[in-house]
């Protein structure tokens, strides 16, 4: 969009039509020159998170769901903290040349996602950049009231709890490497119907049902906000992180924060259907597993006396966190421990 012919206010008014019809929760949202929210009863939770061309995502991909994508992983924090989100504030940065359509499907990506989590927009800025393309996004999400514990955090996990994740993992590096690859997402109605194969493909076998899966995972998470809510409000989880990273990367997190060391149990780790699918692209499974980053997942621990409470939840357990002194191990079908190598995605693509 050329800012000076369409102008800022132009925009600003598309954006406020697309987010107008729902009534922010707020005496004053947009429109001010700041927005007015009221305290909660318990905490408020704020976070931040930038995606910034290049760095973390390309310009072919489709901006409905690189919009998705940028709300979507803000709420994955406060769904590891166990908080309920409220409202955001986004800043956009538009190199020159950008299409008016481009940015149409970016914010209805970002508007799907609000509705969908009932997180109202508060307000933002726009400007132009003479660099990349730049998305921030600053999160307001509020936790517990003043009888129940405030929030989760990643320091409550102690010798002896269980720990869990809330689903398959690898899928979203396995989407991004077929991406890199040269698969290409076709859209209609701003849904996935079908991957393009890259001509000629690296590898014959791959499923196409499997691709799908993992680009998917990838262009489109789901932040666990239900998980982490009942994981805060039925006080079942001990500690929680959301793995943005990897699930090594991110239990070392949560285990330097607890002051703890984890073991893992090999073949329990839940591997995503469609990673072993790709696994013709000469990737190990339980690599991107481990240290595939972006699944969005929770990865959590709970007391022995509330892993009962587990039963209706996504929760797969994984292992069983142990002292500091035993460090974090990865335990093979026999029973044979070795240590945990951590490492994130990064790490994989060099
Ligand atoms: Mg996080």
């Amino acid at each position: 969009v050329n800012l000076p012919r369409q102008g800022e206010r132009g925009l600003l008014e598309t954006i406020r039509r697309r987010f107008g019809d729902h009534a922010p929760p707020a005496p004053r949202g947009m429109g001010d020159d700041c927005a007015v929210v009221s305290p909660s009863a318990g905490g408020v939770l704020l976070t931040t998170d930038c995606l910034v061309e290049q760095e973390h995502f390309r310009r072919e991909e489709p901006p409905y769901f690189l919009g998705r994508k940028a709300l979507a992983v803000n709420l994955s924090d406060i769904a590891a903290m166990g908080g309920d989100p409220t409202g955001f504030l986004f800043t956009l940065a538009l190199p020159r040349g950008v299409k008016r359509r481009y940015l149409d499907e970016l914010i209805d990506g970002l508007a799907s996602v609000s509705r969908e989590h009932h997180v109202h927009l508060l307000g933002g800025d726009l400007s132009r950049s003479s660099g990349p393309l730049f998305i921030s996004i600053t999160i307001l999400g509020r936790t517990g009231d003043r009888s129940a514990r405030a929030s989760l955090s990643r320091s409550g996990a102690r010798a002896g709890h269980g720990i869990y994740v809330s689903g398959g993992l690898g899928g979203s590096a396995a989407g991004r490497m077929l991406l890199d690859a040269g698969w290409r997402p076709r859209l209609r109605n701003r849904s996935l119907i079908g991957i393009t194969r890259p001509r000629p493909a690296p590898v014959d076998r791959i499923r196409h049902r499997s691709v799908m899966r993992a680009v998917r995972r990838h262009l489109d998470p789901s932040p666990r906000l239900a998980l982490g809510h009942q994981l805060r409000a039925g006080r079942i989880a001990s500690a929680a992180i959301d793995l943005s990273d990897g699930l090594s990367i991110d239990l070392a997190r949560l285990a330097e924060a607890s002051g703890v060391g984890a073991n893992l149990i090999r073949p329990a780790i839940p591997i995503d259907d469609s990673v072993r699918a790709c696994a013709g692209l000469g990737i190990e499974p339980l690599d991107l597993a481990l240290h595939g980053g972006e699944d969005y997942e929770l990865l959590f621990t709970v007391p022995p006396g509330k892993e009962k409470d587990l039963a209706d939840l996504d929760a797969i357990p994984i292992g069983r966190v142990v002292s500091r002194r035993q460090g974090l191990t990865l335990q093979e079908a026999g029973g044979r421990r070795r240590a945990l190598r951590v490492r994130g995605y990064d790490h994989l693509r060099r």
